[in-house]
Formats: structure tokens, C-alpha cells, sequence
């Protein structure tokens, strides 16, 4: 397959069919996003599992109003850490015309401990904290960069600004997170 007729994530993203319901993808190193959603409602999306038992990224929207909308759910994490993927993508959207706004991204850097882990309900404590006690996005960021530091994790919030590419200023993210992103994946917009 040629490079260049390979939509990105972000051209896929934004062309889905009715964008007020959750989508999910999986992507594959140098290949396009695959559709995998099983059922797709506004808050929510039922996946297929991948089978093939090779690490790769997952990518659902969150086209949802609230607040937390830019944030994977407990459930999104609990999947995560389930799972042989390696990377998952919360991209924003809007519900209206399917625009991507931003991505919110987690990697494993090293094995996770799975089932037994505690990050799920942690994770949620600290999501609950942000919807109703007011805490502002540095003290949150540091919590999360605590408690997802402790589970080999790390996280990466990336605006997506009109016109440009999400992936491409440096300011904005960790560099080797966003370099493996950009290489592994290709997620530049
Ligand atoms: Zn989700």
C-alpha cells in the first residue's frame, strides 16, 4: 500500500457516520485505523477484541459533553489494562460535526499487573475529585502523573488545534512518548 493513499487517524476520525455515537478503532504500525465497534451509543462503545495477541493502539471517540469527556473512564482503563493493547486513544469529538478537539493518550511502558490492579478504582477517586472538588488541571495532572507512575504508565492530553498537526509541536507532550506515537503509529493529524 502506498503511504500516501493511507487516510490518517485524524481524516478517519472525522469522517465517521453519525458522530454523536462513540466509535473504536485498532491501528497497526504503517497501517490505517480499523473500525471494531460491535455497538455504538453516546456514551459509550462495545468493542470486538482483537485476537491476534500482537500489541496494538486502540482508539475510541468520546463525542459526550461532559467535562470528564476528554478523560478515558475507569472502564476505558479497566479495558486497557485487560488487554494486549498497547496504547489507548481517547479522542474528543464533537458530537456535532465530528471535529476531533483532542487526544487523550495512556501507553504501557513496561507490563502492567492486570487483574489484580487497584488503578481502575483509583483512577476513578481522582476523576470524581476533578468533577466535584474543583481541583485545577496542574494539581490533577500531578496526580495522575503520580498514580499512573506507580503502574509503568504514561499519559500525554494533546489539543488538537485547526490546521495543525496534533503530534507536532514538542512543547505540548513528553517527547518519547509522542516520538513512539509518531513513529510506531503515525498519529500526526
Ligand atoms: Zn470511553
Amino acid at each position: 500500500m502506498k503511504p500516501n493513499t493511507r487516510r490518517s487517524p485524524r481524516e478517519v476520525i472525522e469522517s465517521v457516520d453519525q458522530p454523536e455515537l462513540e466509535e473504536a478503532w485498532y491501528k497497526f504500525p504503517r497501517q490505517e485505523m480499523v473500525a471494531c465497534s460491535i455497538n455504538r451509543e453516546r456514551d459509550s462503545v462495545r468493542w470486538k477484541v482483537h485476537q491476534k495477541g500482537r500489541k496494538y493502539m486502540h482508539i475510541h471517540t468520546h463525542p459526550g459533553g461532559s467535562r470528564l469527556s476528554i478523560y478515558p473512564s475507569s472502564r476505558d482503563l479497566d479495558s486497557f489494562l485487560l488487554d494486549k493493547m498497547r496504547s489507548m486513544v481517547i479522542a474528543k469529538t464533537s458530537p456535532k460535526t465530528g471535529k476531533l478537539e483532542s487526544y487523550f493518550v495512556v501507553r504501557k511502558k513496561k507490563f502492567v499487573p492486570q487483574s489484580s490492579s487497584l488503578l481502575p478504582r483509583q483512577y476513578e477517586e481522582l476523576l470524581m475529585n476533578r468533577m466535584y472538588e474543583g481541583i485545577d488541571d496542574s494539581s490533577f495532572a500531578e496526580s495522575l502523573d503520580v498514580l499512573f507512575r506507580k503502574y509503568d504508565l504514561q499519559w500525554r492530553y494533546v489539543p488538537v488545534a485547526e490546521g495543525k498537526n496534533a503530534f507536532d509541536s514538542r512543547a505540548q507532550y513528553q517527547t518519547d512518548l509522542a516520538d513512539k506515537l509518531k513513529t510506531e503509529y503515525r498519529m500526526a493529524a
